[in-house]
C-alpha cells in the first residue's frame, strides 16, 4: 500500500502549479475508510500558496472525512523525477497535527526506499491545547 500511495502522489504531482518555485510536489492522503485524496502544490503570484499536503487535507475534510491513516509525499524540481525524500514544511506539519493521531504515517521515498515517520518524529513538542 505504501508503494501504491507513492505512485498516486507522483501522479498528483503532475498537476502542480509552480511557475515561481518550479518545485513540483504531490501527495496522496489515505483515509481510514480506504478512500484517497490527491493533492499538489498550487502557487500564486498575489497571495499565499498552498502545499500538496494541505491541498489533500482540505479536499478530504471538505468532503466530510474525519479519520486519516497516512499521507505519501513526493517532490522534485520541475522536469526531474522525485528521488529523495520530500519532508512536509513546518506550516503543514502543524496544520496536519489538528487532524491526525500518533498512528498516522508520513510515507516518503528516499533513493528507492520507503521511509515512514510519525507525527512525533516530525513535530515533537508541538503546540497543542
Ligand atoms: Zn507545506
Amino acid at each position: 500500500m505504501f508503494n501504491e500511495d507513492i505512485e498516486i502522489a507522483k501522479k498528483a504531482r503532475l498537476n502542480a502549479h509552480s511557475p515561481y518555485g518550479k518545485y513540483f510536489v504531490g501527495a496522496c492522503l489515505r483515509c481510514k475508510d480506504g478512500s484517497v485524496y490527491m493533492g499538489c502544490n498550487i502557487e500564486n503570484h498575489g497571495i499565499q500558496s498552498i502545499c500538496a499536503e494541505r491541498t489533500a487535507f482540505v479536499k478530504a475534510i471538505s468532503e466530510g472525512k474525519k479519520e486519516f491513516e497516512s499521507i505519501a509525499v513526493v517532490g522534485a524540481p520541475m522536469g526531474e523525477e522525485p528521488s529523495t525524500k520530500c519532508l512536509p514544511c513546518g506550516y503543514c506539519r502543524q496544520f496536519m497535527s489538528e487532524f491526525i493521531d500518533e498512528d498516522f504515517k508520513f510515507i516518503l521515498e528516499d533513493n528507492g526506499e520507503i521511509v515512514t515517520y510519525s507525527l512525533d518524529d516530525l513535530l515533537p513538542n508541538r503546540f497543542d491545547f
